[in-house]
């Protein structure tokens, strides 16, 4: 990781763990919901999705874990807000494979912009669940999957 990379990835996991975005619940309409935990760390949260016309409307999260869980969510969230549900799955698949599969040439179909920030947890491998528990449980949300997710 270079120490451009490095600087951000500081920056922006200390500020989605102290300002996560859309931490709330919207119950209402929410229509597309699944928790997860990751035993290892003790992250455990809950997703709500709000999706109409196959677009994601409105997104929340509860829940607790460590700063890298938190700021991923928070990260994920807003970056999944207003898109459509195949560009989600998409980014969920890109995302894992960029932090759990090196052994194939990254997939680079969207841009992760301020995700690629996301990469930094490979310096800490035991961490690595801690950033994709939430991207396993938005996908199981979107999916219909009501079973608690558990990275273990
Ligand atoms: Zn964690």
């Amino acid at each position: 990781m270079n120490d451009e990379i490095r600087q951000l990835y500081e920056e922006v996991i200390l500020d989605h763990n102290k300002n996560p975005r859309n931490f709330k619940k919207v119950p209402e309409e929410t229509n597309h919901r699944a928790s997860g935990d990751n035993p290892l760390c003790g992250d455990q949260y809950s997703i709500y999705l709000t999706v109409k016309d196959d677009v994601i409307q409105d997104v929340g999260f509860d829940g607790a874990g460590c700063a890298i869980s938190k700021a991923s969510t928070s990260l994920m969230l807003e970056r999944v807000k207003g898109k459509n549900v195949a560009e989600a799955e998409k980014l969920f698949h890109q995302i894992h494979q960029l932090l759990t599969d090196d052994s194939k040439p990254h997939d680079h179909e969207i841009d992760l912009g301020k995700l690629e920030v996301l990469s930094g947890v490979k310096e800490f491998p035991m961490r690595v669940k801690c950033a994709t528990l939430s991207w396993h449980i938005m996908n199981a949300a979107l999916q219909g999957n009501q079973e608690a997710i558990s990275t273990e």
